[in-house]
């Protein structure tokens, strides 16, 4: 069974996910070359905890930091350490947060410095196919409308569409049901009901879909060893329209500052 949030959730859901727009903005400050991934890892969870909140991820199934960070042909789940960021890198920063029992989570995927018109194409579709995604998530449509709008999308570029990794339900638990995969068939799937809260995160490859694990048990690589790009906005199911609960906004104008 699907929990449906209530109004009361959902605007606790905001402020939580709004919380985590806020960390990444701050993280966004700091991602230049030369910095080391932890110390980025250390800035989230220091204002995450000053904003009353507490890191959602820490501790996750044993996962050891704030912030997953995933840098290159990473893709996700990466853990923050002594790697220093240089120019042409790309990074994704995946951010939870608990506040007040509720749970935010969202992710960017930066430039380090300049990139490639390539690798900033990536990054670009990416996260058009997202906004894509989060168009279909309105009532009556089906799970498979979102997947399908992100895979032909992408697609068309030739980029490989990430399928053992998928978005999710989520609440007063950082997962809950149904998983929301970035692949799939129109009219497929289950339907959608105002008051479901999911995550959307397309993980995209500019080369092939494949992955393999890391020997650390967590990071996720492509297998071809090309880069991978990773948006990801926690949003209610709304009757016409999604209600984004998550914001690039505050990223955004960082970025455009720089
Ligand atoms: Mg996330
Ligand atoms: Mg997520």
């Amino acid at each position: 069974m699907i929990e449906l949030k209530t109004t009361e959730d959902i605007s606790r859901l905001r402020q939580s996910s709004l919380l985590v727009g806020k960390t990444l903005a701050e993280v966004a400050r700091h991602i230049k070359p030369g910095i080391q991934t932890k110390d980025l890892d250390l800035i989230a969870e220091e204002f995450i905890r000053s904003n009353g909140a507490l890191p959602a991820f820490k501790g996750y199934g044993g996962f050891p930091a704030t912030l997953c960070i995933s840098v290159n042909d990473e893709v996700v789940h990466g853990f923050p350490s002594k790697r220093v960021l240089k120019d042409g890198d790309i990074v994704s920063v995946d951010c939870g947060t608990i506040l007040d029992g509720f749970y935010g989570d969202s992710a960017y995927t930066f430039a380090v410095g300049e990139i490639s018109e390539e690798v900033q194409n990536l990054l670009t579709r990416t996260k058009e196919s997202l906004y894509l995604g989060i168009e279909k998530a309105v009532a009556g449509n089906r799970l498979g409308d979102i997947g399908y709008a992100i895979q032909t999308y992408t697609e068309s570029f030739g980029y490989g569409v990430v399928r053992d990794l998928v978005g999710h339900g989520i609440g007063k638990r950082l997962h809950e049901k149904p998983e929301v995969p970035n692949y799939g068939k129109r009219g497929t799937g289950m339907i959608l009901q105002e008051g479901m809260v999911i995550c959307i995160e397309p993980m995209i490859n500019l080369g092939k879909k494949s992955i393999v694990q890391e020997a650390d048990g967590w990071t996720i690589r492509t297998s071809d060893r090309k880069p991978s790009a990773h948006f990801e906005h926690e949003i209610a199911i709304g009757k016409d329209k999604a209600d984004i609960l998550s914001s690039f906004e505050e990223i955004e104008k960082v970025l455009n500052k720089n």
